[in-house]
């Protein structure tokens, strides 16, 4: 059979369903672009976005890093407490502070600057309040540093000031001022105001010194000369403290040796009784025998223990050779008592009433015939501790004595509140009592004082007859001093004590 022909009709509807059919296949086509395109358009997007964020990520953590680098940097170069330069960067300043006046002229000025008794504070009040001690002393010396003057913390209380002028001037002397002015004022710590001192010590560069070590060291040795004479004070280096210091170490040696080899002995001074005319007491006052220097007083040796653990050492060595060589005067009637100077850091080892005891019991010294002299500057810190190891003294029958009563801080309240038997009124009462209305009132207050809270009243430093009987009729008749014998070694001690009848 023939294929049929196609009409034209036919033919019109049948491109027109292969037209149809191809619209679709585009239409469908195109929808199916459009989705892939939205797809990979969202999907790009996507990426874009977590393009972005990671961008920003590094972004902030290349900012953290800087952040820390910087820190680091601060750190490295600055005290965290404070912030002030800490002690790598202030060598390093003052290094190069040297080198540009060196090649430049001019002068550096190397200030060190320590509180007085700082430990003590951190030990009394804790370390928060040391802590805004040191933040406010900081706060202090910034404000006192001008200009490319540069303030550092070197170590626990320890601070210094870099100085920089053209020529040599007269800065460094006003900056320890300044210094001294500025730590006078009390420091607020919350409830608590504490008056915290300060020693300095300075020295120049090219003056004094040629270069940074040694500019170090001799400011070093003029703050050590500040502290030893009696602290809150400022010395400027000159070339003879560092000899002085020599000797001073040379001696500190020595004294050691010393102390172990029995060499600081007891000499003893009467305490007389005006109105018996009768030698009741000794003070035991510590000499040393030294071969070359002769006699050495404690004046010179004292202090220099006092910085150490020694003098604990010689406070026990002292108190020993006491009891053995007064015990016979005291088991036959010739002497009441002998009166030992106890050192403030003596009375703060923790073991000190334990050691005395021990020693008594040695000896089989009566405990009422020792009398222990301690000082007011002991109190004012540990004041509670002080009081609680002077009780335990107490209640085994040895008698406390408060020593140079009214030479110092002479505070009312201490009296009342200490366990203590005796006060020794300081021998500046005597030398005024005679020509001086006032001291003769104070004297009369302090006897009055005494009497109503039942202490005995011992009067020091009695040199002539006319001192001797103003303090008598001021109500003060137990007397001590040169007019009745000076300290003196155990055998004249017996032979004065026989030559007076007893
Ligand atoms: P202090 O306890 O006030 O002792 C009295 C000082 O005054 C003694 O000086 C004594 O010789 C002196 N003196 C006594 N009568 C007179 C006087 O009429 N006029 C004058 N101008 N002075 C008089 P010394 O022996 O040089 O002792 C000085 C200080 O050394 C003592 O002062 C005491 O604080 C300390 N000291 C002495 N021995 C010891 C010791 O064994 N241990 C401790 N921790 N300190 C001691
Ligand atoms: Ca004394
Ligand atoms: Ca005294």
């Amino acid at each position: 059979m023939l294929p049929q022909t196609e009409t034209s009709g036919d033919r019109v509807a049948r491109l027109e369903r292969r037209l149809q059919r191809e619209r679709r296949a585009r239409e469908e086509a195109e929808w199916l672009l459009e989705a892939k395109s939205l797809e990979l358009y969202n999907a790009n997007s996507h990426l874009t976005a977590l393009a972005n964020d990671l961008e920003m990520r590094v972004l902030d953590r290349t900012h953290e890093l800087e952040v820390s680098r910087q820190q680091a940097l601060f750190l490295a170069e600055r005290d965290p407490l404070t912030t002030l330069a800490n002690r790598v960067s202030f060598a390093r300043d003052l290094d190069a502070a040297i080198r540009t006046a060196q090649a430049h002229g001019g002068s550096v000025q190397l200030l060190f600057a320590d509180l007085d008794r700082f430990k003590e504070i951190n030990d009394t009040y804790g370390h928060a309040v040391g802590d805004a001690v040191l933040l406010e002393v900081a706060s202090r010396l910034s404000t006192i540093c001008r200009g490319t003057e540069m303030a550092g913390r070197l170590g626990g209380d320890e601070f210094g000031v870099i100085c920089i002028t053209p020529v040599e001037s007269e800065r460094a002397r006003q900056i320890a001022t300044e210094i001294m002015e500025a730590m006078s004022k009390p420091i607020d710590c919350g409830r608590l105001q504490l008056i915290v001192s300060c020693s300095v010590g300075f020295a120049n560069f090219p003056r004094d010194a040629s270069d940074s070590p040694t500019l170090q060291r001799f400011a070093d040795v003029a703050l050590y000369h500040s502290k030893s004479s009696g602290r809150s004070t400022w010395t400027e280096f000159d070339d003879t403290m560092a000899a002085e210091l020599h000797s001073r170490q040379g001696l500190e040696v020595e004294l050691r040796a010393a102390v172990a080899a029995g060499e600081i002995e007891p000499w003893y001074q009467p305490i007389i009784s005006a109105e018996s005319n009768r030698i009741v007491g000794v003070e035991a006052l510590a000499r040393w025998q030294h071969a070359e220097r002769g006699l050495i007083l404690p004046g010179l040796f004292i202090p220099l223990a006092e910085e150490s653990s020694l003098i604990v050492e010689l406070g026990r060595a002292m108190i020993d050779r006491c009891c053995q060589e007064i015990h016979p005067l005291i088991r036959d009637g010739r002497l009441d008592y002998v009166s030992i100077n106890l050192s403030p850091r003596h009375l703060r080892s923790p073991s000190v009433v334990e050691q005395v005891l021990k020693i008594l019991a040695r000896h089989d010294f009566p405990p009422s015939a020792l009398q222990l002299e301690i000082t007011e500057s002991l109190l004012l810190f540990d004041f509670e501790q002080a009081e609680q190891r002077l009780s335990q003294f107490r209640t085994r029958g040895v008698r406390i004595a408060l020593d140079d009563f009214g030479a110092g801080y002479s505070s009312l309240s201490y009296i009342r509140r200490l366990p203590l038997d005796v006060i020794k009124i300081d021998r500046s009462f005597a030398r005024d009592i005679s020509d001086d209305r006032q001291s003769e009132a104070v004297v009369k207050a302090i006897v009055q004082l005494a009497q109503a809270l039942d202490l005995q009243i011992v009067a020091e430093g009695i040199e002539t007859e006319s001192q001797a009987e103003r303090m008598t009729s001021c109500g003060c008749s137990i007397q001590q001093g040169y007019l009745f014998g000076r300290p003196m070694p155990l055998n004249e001690l017996m032979r004065h004590l026989k030559a007076k009848g007893s």
